[in-house]
């Protein structure tokens, strides 16, 4: 069951909102209803976010991100469309039902940690579980354990006052985690903390998030830190959800001129991985075979390596054609793998920007594995260089030194480059 389902989801504000809806509906869009004195905050908003999820709503200031999270915990009454949360329905909910599912499967964050000055740190994190009846002793000892899972394991007896901004936050995180709901609600939550505290702060997030396993629904304005930590994103302007996606997705396929004006400005190498460039070896040969076969295929590919392959598909390594004709010259029935033999193994999942330095230490192609170490692709230096041909950005400096290193032999990654589609398999 999904955690968080949308479905048709509609805020307006002002007198007479239900009329603003209809008239949305008909066609009319948010300017038409300003005039009427209603603002569409939320203009059909239709997603589901899965268990365990990271689910990032980006968007500008005043795209209705705040009134989307806030429908979300219950705060706000959709005035057109149905919230699921884990199946139940928080319009038909009673005043009850609704306090019992904020209760049990919602905590939220905010961005500005709501901290009570005069309460200590354990006091705060352990803030929320008292009206879920739960005796002091236990509550203590959650609020302890949540602050050691942020890191702050000992802190429980300080001030807020007494806490930097990013150890404030992490109090608020605690606080949310304490209450032990599936989903987070997380709105602008690292918004206010300096960009290293909040680089931090992301990574820590994705980690407890693997760790526990919630559901979180994060809202920014900043499209590197969506980029960062969600799994899928939904880009919102102006009360419209205007795509919903991976990161790669929306880099790829960006939904309309909005959103590809809005990415321009992001470094793609941080955000496409190994998978995604990686592309059919123009030759394979498996692992049993010896020099004679790697020489015909080599001649009848007109390549000037190939990729060896066990049977079960993990690699052996990359073979050159001299070697291999050396190999054919000697009478040799192995195949020569010499002893600088070559095979740099890169995990699907490594960003692009890391590639840079395997391909710097190799001449051969990289050659790109899932998770059990089956052979995914190659990624020639061409098709990397190219992968990040239009983009200029940090990494121009990088691709400049290993070009200019140059290729020891003749003809190596220079196949044809045409970068692998998405989904499409090796
Ligand atoms: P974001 O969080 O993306 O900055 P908000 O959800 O806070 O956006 O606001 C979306 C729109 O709804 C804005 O135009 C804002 O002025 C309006 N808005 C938000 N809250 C209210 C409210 N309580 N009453 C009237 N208009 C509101
Ligand atoms: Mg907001």
């Amino acid at each position: 069951m999904p955690a968080i389902v949308a479905d048709g989801l509609y805020k307006v504000f002002g007198k007479r909102a239900q009329r603003g809806v209809e008239a949305l509906k008909a066609g009319a869009t948010k300017d038409d209803l300003r005039k009427d004195g209603l603002t569409a905050a939320v203009i059909d908003a239709n997603f589901t976010v899965e268990p365990g999820e990271i689910f990032v709503v980006m968007g500008l200031s005043g795209s209705g991100k705040s009134t989307l999270i806030r429908m979300v915990n219950g705060l706000w009454e959709a005035t057109a469309g149905d919230l699921e949360i884990y199946g139940e329905n928080l319009g038909k909910l009673s005043d009850a039902g609704l306090r019992r599912v904020r209760r049990e499967k919602v905590s939220m964050v905010f961005q500005h940690f709501a901290l009570l000055p005069h309460r200590t740190v354990g006091e705060n994190a352990a803030y929320g579980l008292k009206i879920q009846g739960i005796n002091k002793a236990d509550r203590e000892a959650k609020a302890e354990r949540a602050l050691e899972l942020v890191g702050l394991g000992g802190w429980g007896g300080s001030y807020p006052g007494e806490l930097s901004g990013g150890m404030q936050q992490r109090v608020g995180l605690a606080r949310a985690l304490a209450a032990g709901t599936d989903i987070l609600l997380m709105d602008e939550a690292f918004s206010a903390l300096d960009p290293l505290i909040r680089r931090d702060m992301q990574d820590q997030l994705v980690e407890l998030q693997q760790k526990l396993d919630k559901t979180i629904l994060f809202i920014t304005h900043d499209l590197n830190e969506a980029m960062r930590i969600g799994d899928r994103i939904a880009m919102m302007r102006d009360g419209r959800v205007e795509q919903i996606g991976t990161a790669e997705q929306i880099l790829n396929n960006p939904a309309n001129d909005y959103v590809s004006t809005f990415i321009q400005d992001v470094d793609r190498t941080k955000v496409l991985k190994a998978a995604h460039i990686a592309e059919h070896p123009p030759a394979v040969l498996g692992a049993e075979q010896g020099p004679k076969a790697a020489h015909k295929l080599l001649r009848e590919t007109a390549n000037s390596w190939l990729v060896v392959l066990r049977r079960d598909r993990t690699p052996v390594g990359v073979l050159w054609e001299d070697d291999v004709a050396r190999a054919v010259r000697l009478a040799r029935t192995q195949l020569p793998w010499s002893s600088q033999h070559e095979m740099p193994v890169v995990p699907h999942d490594t960003p692009i920007a890391e590639l840079f330095e395997h391909s710097a230490k190799h001449l051969s192609p990289l050659i790109v594995v899932d998770e059990q170490q089956r052979f995914l692709g190659v990624i020639p230096r061409v098709t990397l260089l190219t992968a990040v041909g239009e983009t200029q950005n940090e990494t121009t400096t990088e691709i400049q030194a290993i070009t200019t290193t140059g290729d020891a032999r003749p003809g190596s990654g220079a196949t044809a480059v045409a970068p692998r589609k998405e989904g499409e398999q090796a």
